[in-house]
């Protein structure tokens, strides 16, 4: 028989930190706490309250496999990351028999999902893209090697629907893949899919595929009154909604939803992990579901209304309050971005804003609060007068 070796489990709780660490880790905060509230530039919701999760940070858990069709590997939360997908199936018009997803890092491995989808089904179709579509995106469809054209926008940052149709008339032997934005990155414009789907119609393209990224707005729309088409009830195949934008969390993280049908067509079976290899990660987060099915219990439907409206409150407040001293803000309709000329250099010094080109813009989450906006406004009076 093997005897055990003499010495004691390496015993960690005892460890502790040297002092110059602890002290590198404590600026770390500070540095955080500050910044928190300058920002205002970017989706990022701060105001959240996970502590009731803290104990669960014990445990080695991952995700990985298919939430759906269990795994050998039986240390997950794949039962909360399925009631997130369907509650996110409710949100957005599908019914739960005909949906699947999972929760991902974030809204671009929602887009890389839906395209990857697409491009399966539709090995040469070729994916149009407006020119205010985020980053990401031509990434994503390099890396995958798919044809794709990209198609102006509007002053408002909203696709130009009569290109999209010159374009897609030009290639009708080749299946559409439409990339649509609900809310776009600078400007929260929205790319209306019943035009989309009459370009679609009077193309005579039966054989078309529409992802949605609402990486933002996907967690607005739902709470609007007659929100614009968007989701899969008008006609979306696929669509990618982040976590940590709308809703807020400390760890990056969304939702890739598509329709059921369209994923049973690249599913695997990988015996190692005793799951279906349905998702691009392999070992996935099981944190992440785990608050988003919280914030989501936690606020419930009325609870999420009264978070969007506060934050249109505060965007409408911006928006007028910025106009009254003479800064030209303007909002697209169910958006929550206040865009405006890009402001002097102390200003986007001091703020965390985002810019692009000659615009910048402020996104009136929940976290940001009123006294917030008020220095930020006081801030470009003053820096306004000045060069005035
Ligand atoms: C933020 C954003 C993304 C990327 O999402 P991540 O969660 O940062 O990966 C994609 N599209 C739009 C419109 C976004 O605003």
């Amino acid at each position: 028989m093997t005897t055990r070796p003499a010495f004691p489990d390496p015993v960690t709780d005892s460890a502790v930190l040297d002092e110059q660490s602890t002290a590198r880790l404590d600026a770390l905060y500070e540095r955080l706490t500050s910044l928190r509230k300058v920002s205002i530039g970017y989706p990022c919701n701060h105001r959240f309250d996970f502590a009731p999760l803290y104990r669960f940070m014990e445990f080695a858990v991952n995700n990985l496999g298919d939430p759906f069709s269990g795994s050998n590997f039986r240390m997950n939360t794949h039962d909360f990351e399925r009631e997130v997908i369907m509650t996110f199936a409710r949100l957005t018009g599908i019914g739960s028999e005909d949906c699947w997803g999972y929760v991902t890092n974030g809204g671009t491995e929602g887009n890389m999902y839906g395209l990857y989808l697409a491009r399966e089904i539709y090995p040469d179709g070729i994916v149009y893209f407006s020119e205010d579509t985020h980053y990401s995106v031509s990434k994503i469809l390099r890396l995958q090697h798919t044809r794709n054209i990209m198609i102006r926008s509007g002053h408002t940052g909203e696709m130009d629907y009569r290109d999209l149709e010159e374009s897609i008339r030009i290639h009708r032997d080749v299946p559409p893949i439409v990339f649509a934005n609900a809310g776009t990155t600078m400007t929260g414009a929205i790319d209306r899919l019943d035009r989309i789907r009459e370009v679609l119609e009077r193309q005579c393209t039966p054989n078309a595929y529409i992802h949605v990224d609402a990486a933002f707005s996907g967690m607005i729309l739902p709470f609007v009154d007659d929100p614009p088409p968007w989701h899969f009830g008008d006609g979306a195949d696929s669509i990618s909604i982040s976590g940590h934008k709308m809703i807020g969390s400390p760890l990056p993280c969304g939702v890739a939803m598509v329709r059921k049908t369209h994923m049973e067509r690249i599913s695997r079976s990988v015996e190692y992990v005793g799951a279906l290899d349905t998702t691009i990660s392999g070992s996935r987060n099981a944190i992440t579901p785990l608050m988003l099915w919280y914030a989501l219990r936690l606020h419930g439907d009325d609870g999420f209304r009264d978070l969007v409206g506060e934050s249109f409150q505060k965007a409408a407040y911006a928006e007028k309050a910025l106009n009254e001293i003479g800064v030209k803000a303007w909002r697209n309709p169910y958006s929550v971005t206040v865009v405006f000329p890009r402001p002097p250099k102390a200003i986007m010094d001091k703020w965390v804003l985002a810019g692009s080109g000659d615009i910048a813009h402020l996104i009136a989450l929940p976290g940001v609060s009123w006294d917030t906006l008020e220095e930020f406004i006081d801030d470009m009076q003053r820096e306004t007068e000045k060069t005035a």
